[in-house]
């Protein structure tokens, strides 16, 4: 049984305010911190007033060589923290090679949670929650491209993916292909940040939406499961389109709304409507 301590530590994805006690504290306390970017973590440390700690980057380049290095340490009992540039290790971010490498050897791997953009994005769409599918970045091009989002456009669970802004647009575009025009969707942009910006409509909606603008900023897409989710039951539509409709809203309108907040194609959102007495 090894004896050192790997501890991952989350890290505000935006606003500084959202670093814990706790997160300054594992900080403060670990004999060396791993992270991606030195120059971006000794801001954060500055920020958090920790001193003159050891740094040791770890990027995709480097990152079996630097393993065996975090290894040797927590072998020699020391107590490893480590970070990515922004939210979760291990969401989207190297930390997970690191996590099977210490277990491996027997020590101890404690997490101080934070935030993270995809659960974060997730609970703001209002998409369903109870069960979701996270896909992160899509791979760029070809057959790999096509065939996941042929598997998002079939997942009946709520998606969450990343995606740099220069291609949010390519990326809606293609989701609307491959998922039709009816599918909600939620843009989260800059979340907890100065411009943070949460749009949600369908994907049609959504393509009309980004045309010709340049998206700035990080991006996250919520996309609302095929079929009606499981979360959404018939009753909890009835109850939801006679609230839009005893608001005064035509059935068309209730219909739209109603598909959007609970995540259902607008047609059975109408179909139940034109039902109701
Ligand atoms: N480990 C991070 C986490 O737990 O969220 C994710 C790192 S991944 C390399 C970076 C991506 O996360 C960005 O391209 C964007 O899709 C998303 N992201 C990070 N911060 C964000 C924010 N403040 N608002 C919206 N999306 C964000």
């Amino acid at each position: 049984m090894g004896e050192g301590t790997l501890v991952l530590v989350g890290t505000p994805i935006g606003n500084l305010g959202d670093l814990s006690p706790r997160a300054v504290e594992a900080l403060r306390d670990a004999d060396v911190i791993a992270c991606e970017d030195t120059r971006r973590t000794r801001k954060l440390l500055t920020h958090a007033g920790v001193h003159a700690p050891h740094l040791v980057a770890v990027h995709d380049h480097n990152e079996a060589a630097q393993v065996r290095r975090l290894l040797a340490r927590l072998d020699a009992g020391e107590r490893v923290a480590m970070v990515s540039d922004a939210g979760m290790p291990g969401i989207a971010d190297p930390g997970e090679r690191l996590v099977r490498a210490a277990t491996g050897a027997g020590h101890r791997v404690e997490v101080v949670p934070g935030p993270s953009a995809a659960v974060a994005a997730l609970v703001v769409s209002g998409l369903p929650s109870g069960r979701f599918c996270f896909e992160g970045f899509l791979p760029r091009k070809g057959s790999g491209r096509e065939e996941r989002l042929r598997a998002v456009a079939a997942e009946r669970r709520t998606t969450v993916l990343y995606e740099a802004p220069h291609r949010v647009r390519r990326t809606i575009a293609d989701l609307l292909e491959a998922c039709g025009p009816d599918r909600p969707v939620t843009i989260a942009r800059e979340l907890t940040k100065a411009f943070e910006e949460t749009w949600r409509g369908t994907l049609e909606a959504a393509d009309r939406y980004l045309d010709g603008t340049e998206p700035r900023g990080e991006h996250v897409l919520v996309l609302g499961g095929a079929g009606p989710p499981e979360a959404a039951t018939q009753d909890e539509v009835e109850l939801a389109l006679r609230r839009h409709l005893d608001a005064g809203g035509t059935k068309r309108d209730a219909a739209a709304s109603v598909a959007t907040e609970l995540g259902i194609p607008r047609r059975w959102a109408y179909e139940i409507a034109t039902r109701l007495g």
